[in-house]
């Protein structure tokens, strides 16, 4: 592998060309908006490998990378079980639309995983698992008003892409064109952490609701921990109104616990959310929950919801091999404390050199937030990855240790921090 400084013909970066050459055939360049560096500006790194906590871009740089492709790289990149696994899988044959039994073996796999999960349907992105999840809780309810929060992210179905307007409790605002605004009527919107804002939609709706749906660790404004009682709180209000508790952990699910959010704050959802880890790298989402709800998902029932590619044997492969090894002894703590240690390092840093910014987290998921905004953000992104530091390009997304980092990994990364952030 050449890791060697490479420059094109006329002088650009490899990145620099490619990026080029991509923004002509898509729009922005890129198949997921956030990629394209809208909010810090520059051109995005071409990635052409990846391995454990490193990946190398076209130019042949090196990173330690804390996004982890979003979240999935728990176990670091191309981990050799779980590529191994796949390219035996891909012989025996790439997609069948069938019956197989790996899908059952990954089912049985989530099912003794999550106690609230009794049965489970495989999708193939966590898009497609919330907005199902909607789906059924709105079929089993009767009702069509749902309550998400404000800077909860729940993938781009039309009805979760909705956030508030300026005032809480009013009716929500599409945050996209193209979503009519007779489908985001149906969505309200409510603040995280807030019960109370939460307790007067469900007062001046009452009976219409058919569920809450919460990221339980907010991940998609930055990691912002649920606080105390919150979640409970949740609980309690969905009870009282007949609702359904939809617990998106597309982020948090095998990530903040083996057993997501709902392990680690002892709540129990109605339904639950899954994707990335799931899928260990390849495109899976998953929805599961109330054996009595599950079963009013076609074909036992009138929900409708189906997928050609959906328990797609590499992808399922990709799945059990990655749990498998999830699932091994003290695997959660190790990462907790390779975490811990990166963000109490962290920590120490913007306190000795009194920057004004605060690290949150949740185990292995942490966003350090520059109170003096985005330009900030902006200076601090762009020097850590000269510095080989591969973060998040937005103040507004959680990063991830995955269990590949090394300590030495976290002391480079600390040492470029330190040097970086003094610059911000
Ligand atoms: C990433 C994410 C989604 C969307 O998943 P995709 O696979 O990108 O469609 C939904 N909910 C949460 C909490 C996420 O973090």
């Amino acid at each position: 592998m050449d890791h060697g400084p490479r420059t094109t013909d006329y002088g650009l970066k490899t990145s620099e060309k490619l990026f080029d050459e991509a923004l002509k055939l898509m729009p922005g360049g890129v198949n997921s908006p956030v990629r394209a560096f809208g909010a810090v500006g520059g051109n995005p790194p071409f990635i052409a490998r990846a391995l454990g906590a490193k990946l190398w871009d076209a130019d042949g740089n090196e990173y330690i990378d804390y996004v982890g492709s979003w979240g999935p790289a728990i176990l670091g990149h191309a981990h050799p079980k779980v590529a191994a696994a796949v390219r035996e899988a891909a012989e025996r044959g790439l997609s069948f639309g069938a019956p197989t039994e790996l899908e059952s073996r990954l089912a049985a796999m989530v099912i003794q995983i999550f106690s609230s999960i009794k049965k489970i349907r495989f999708v193939n992105s966590g898009t497609e698992a919330c907005m199902s999840a909607v789906r059924l809780a709105r079929g089993a309810t009767g009702r069509d008003k749902i309550i998400k929060f404000k800077g909860c992210y729940h993938g781009h179905a039309d009805t979760l892409l909705v956030e508030a307007g300026s005032g809480a409790a009013t009716f929500g605002i599409p945050s996209s064109a193209g979503v009519p605004k007779d489908f985001a009527k149906h969505t309200l919107v409510a603040n995280y952490n807030d019960l109370g804002s939460v307790e007067r939609l469900f007062q001046q709706h009452k009976e219409k609701i058919a569920c809450v749906i919460v990221e339980p660790v907010a991940g998609n404004m930055g990691c912002v921990p649920p606080v105390e009682g919150f979640l409970q709180g949740l609980r309690d209000l969905c009870d009282a109104h007949h609702a359904l508790l939809v617990f998106d952990e597309v982020m948090t699910g095998f990530r903040v616990a083996l057993g997501g959010a709902q392990e680690l704050y002892k709540i129990r959802p109605d339904l639950t959310c899954l994707g990335k880890i799931l899928g260990g790298g390849l495109p899976v989402g998953a929805y599961g929950g109330r054996k009595d709800l599950m079963d009013q998902v076609a074909p036992l029932g009138k929900v409708y919801q189906a997928g050609t590619l959906s328990g797609n044997p590499l992808a399922m492969t990709a799945g059990i091999k990655t749990l498998e090894q999830l699932t091994q002894y003290q695997v959660y703590d190790r990462l907790n404390e390779i975490s811990a240690f990166l963000t109490s390092g962290i920590k120490e840093i913007i306190g000795t050199k009194k920057i004004p910014a605060r690290i949150q987290s949740v185990g292995s998921m942490w966003t350090l937030f520059f109170e003096k905004g985005p330009e900030a953000f902006k200076k601090f992104f762009h020097g850590a990855l000269k510095g080989g530091i591969y973060l998040p390009p937005s103040q507004f997304e959680a990063c991830f240790v995955s269990l590949a980092h090394t300590k030495d990994d976290i002391e480079k990364t600390l040492a470029q921090v330190a040097d970086t952030i003094l610059t911000a």
